[in-house]
């Protein structure tokens, strides 16, 4: 039996033979590094890191949504949901190499001095915990941004609009009070929204929001359904490279009309 992953890897490099535009620019997400189930390992993580140090001008998540006027490949790293391994293990291997970072919080379950536990029930990754609030800190001196992903991890799209608007301003207002920096990016759980939801993130003060399909952000994007390429603990790292070059962009047709509804 060929597998999913083969068919992708097939089309790939299929369309890997067409000509690339000459300035690409690509948000990166990931959820989880280390020895967690479905996180990606540091090894993997760190050979990843050090290809786009080498191989792209990597930027942060602010300058990739302003775009690129340059030719070249130009790159953001992103994560959702705030797993403490962010801060234990990719957090050191970035400050190594000089790569910055975006965090897309769960306020709600971000503790001060108790770690919540992951909770698959909810769509978290398992086997992981949430930051604290100290290390979230730690994160911002050190440069990098944070971004709302809620204050839970509810799908948005199928609650009523009352509890669209608390999770939407309640995360928002906790992030702003305890950096002390305004928060004006988030994330869809899943990457899903609808045009309702998005209208209602517009409507709580955020400037951007991101989903989750492969395809460059381009500059006449959409701010409210920013493009993120997920980066999932089964690619190969030849995958990856692949990936970040576009020769996987084709999925990002049928992904955006699963997540992105009218
Ligand atoms: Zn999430």
């Amino acid at each position: 039996m060929i597998s999913k992953l083969q068919i992708k890897r097939i089309l790939a490099a299929a369309s890997s033979v067409w000509p690339k535009p000459v300035s690409r620019n690509v948000i990166l997400l990931y959820h989880a590094v280390g020895d967690g189930p479905w996180a990606i390992t540091n090894r993997e993580f760190r050979a990843q890191m050090a290809w786009l140090r080498d191989e792209a001008r990597i930027v942060t998540l602010e300058q990739a949504l302003q775009g690129n006027e340059q030719p070249g490949l130009q790159v953001a790293v992103t994560f959702d949901d705030g797993y403490r391994c962010i801060y234990e293990n990719a957090f050191p291997i970035q400050e190594e190499l000089g790569i910055p970072g975006a965090v897309f919080l769960n306020s709600g379950l971000v503790g001060d001095q108790t770690r919540t536990p992951s909770d698959v029930s909810k769509g978290h990754y398992p086997g992981e915990s949430f930051l604290l609030w100290h290390e979230v800190m730690a994160l911002r001196e050190a440069g990098w941004t944070l971004g709302s992903h809620g204050s839970e991890h509810l799908d948005l799209t199928v609650e009523p609009d009352a509890i669209v608007r608390s999770q939407l301003l309640g995360s928002k207002r906790e992030i702003e009070s305890r950096l002390s920096v305004p928060c004006d990016l988030f994330a869809y759980t899943w990457g899903r929204s609808t045009s309702h939801l998005r209208a209602l993130v517009a409507e709580a003060g955020y400037r951007y929001a991101m989903a989750g399909y492969h395809a460059p952000v381009r500059a006449n994007a959409d701010p409210m359904g920013i493009p993120r390429i997920n980066i999932a603990r089964e690619y190969s790292l030849s995958d990856f490279k692949a990936i970040v070059r576009g020769d996987w962009d084709y999925l990002g047709w049928s992904q955006r009309a699963k997540d992105h509804r009218a």
